[in-house]
């Protein structure tokens, strides 16, 4: 059955994108790449986000490099990009994957041996080959760059992956030197080394191509980019209910919360499912305006009760903003900004 539009139910939780603080970030990251461009990675339904909001106002902004992790999220890209321009992290996998990347022009990441061999034996073609420079996860051995079949590669872009660019650590030195001395190993028209976090550690790491990813949805990885980088995602959601509850008074699951005195509390539609996890509660509040509306016990499914002492004036319909200001959330619960941003739910949209 398809409903009319007429009749189609307002939400009571939303997700709200600022598509130009987006256009914005993507355009500060490539300025900050230096010579080297930004592309995109737009893995996870661009970390939550999604795809069809963000990779039209990233392409717009000039932006002509898109990641991917899996194959399967590449449909949602094909209407807004050339196949061309989209890459896929995790590589050829199963000779399926070959095949569907011959025959719409998408570029496998190549990561192994085994995925070059692969590659090489349906007939080769572009690709991009990822070397591992000691994160120990995806990519060929430096010491394996010699091997002929990897000399039978048509490579575009030479890549690595940093492993604590959001740290000042050694490693960050010892991987952009170990990436510098794979380059000469293998023919390539581009390399491309730093993550968000890499465009920050300075244009040394840029190279021909960067990756940002959480950067561009308003995470900040490493305080260098606080002043670069604008909140692109914003979340409210409605009160359902207003109750006033006696002194003694237990709040939701496991009643966690004991009322102190009579209060005014509001039940209001965001739960874990919609990506307020159970750790962004405790100590946490919803905004009205500058007033701040405190999280009462456990978080569930599909809503919170907050505190409306501060705003009298409230009641249900109302909107409540829902604080997502990435560092300090994450801050706050102990959730990574990346994964703040990639449990929300898919009620929002
Ligand atoms: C996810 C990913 C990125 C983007 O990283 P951010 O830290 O989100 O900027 C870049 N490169 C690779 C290989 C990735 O997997």
């Amino acid at each position: 059955m398809q409903l009319p539009d007429a009749l189609a139910p307002e939400p009571t939780v939303r997700l709200r994108l600022d598509k130009q603080a987006l256009a914005h970030n993507w355009r500060a990251l490539d300025q900050l790449s230096g010579n080297a461009s930004a592309g995109a990675a737009v893995k996870a339904n661009c970390y939550g986000l999604g795809v069809g909001a963000c990779v039209p106002v990233l392409r717009d902004a000039g932006c002509d490099a898109f990641f991917v992790a899996h194959w399967t999220e590449v449909e949602a890209l094909l209407p807004h990009v050339d196949a061309a321009q989209i890459a896929v992290l995790h590589g050829p996998v199963r000779d399926d994957d070959v095949a569907f990347a011959k025959a719409t022009g998408v570029v496998p990441v190549l990561n192994s041996l085994s995925q070059v061999r692969r590659w090489n034996a349906a007939g080769g073609g572009r690709c991009h080959l990822m070397v591992d420079t000691g994160i120990n996860r995806l990519g060929i051995a430096p010491s394996e760059l010699g091997d002929p079949e990897i000399a039978k590669l048509d490579v575009d872009v030479l890549m690595s992956h940093l492993a604590s660019a959001d740290e000042d650590s050694a490693t960050n030195e010892r991987q952009l030197k170990a990436f510098r001395e794979c380059l000469p190993a293998v023919e390539h028209n581009r390399a491309s080394l730093a993550n968000s976090a890499g465009i920050a550690l300075g244009t040394e790491f840029g190279f021909d191509l960067t990756r940002p990813g959480l950067a561009l949805y308003g995470g900040i990885p490493r305080p260098e980019l606080a002043n670069s980088i604008r909140q692109v995602a914003f979340v409210d959601a409605v009160i359902m209910q207003i109750r006033t509850i006696c002194e003694g008074d237990a709040v939701g699951y496991n009643g966690e919360f004991i009322a102190p005195s009579p209060m005014r509390v509001a039940t209001v539609s965001l739960g874990y499912a919609d990506g307020f996890l159970r750790s962004r509660g405790p100590g946490a509040a919803l905004q009205h305006g500058e007033a701040l509306l405190p999280v009462l016990g456990k978080v569930s499914m599909d809503m919170i009760v907050v505190d409306m002492a501060k705003t009298p004036e409230l009641g249900e319909g109302d909107w409540l903003h829902v604080p997502m200001h990435l560092p300090d959330a994450a801050e706050h619960s102990g959730l990574s900004q990346y994964e703040l941003l990639t449990v929300i739910g898919s009620r929002l949209r």
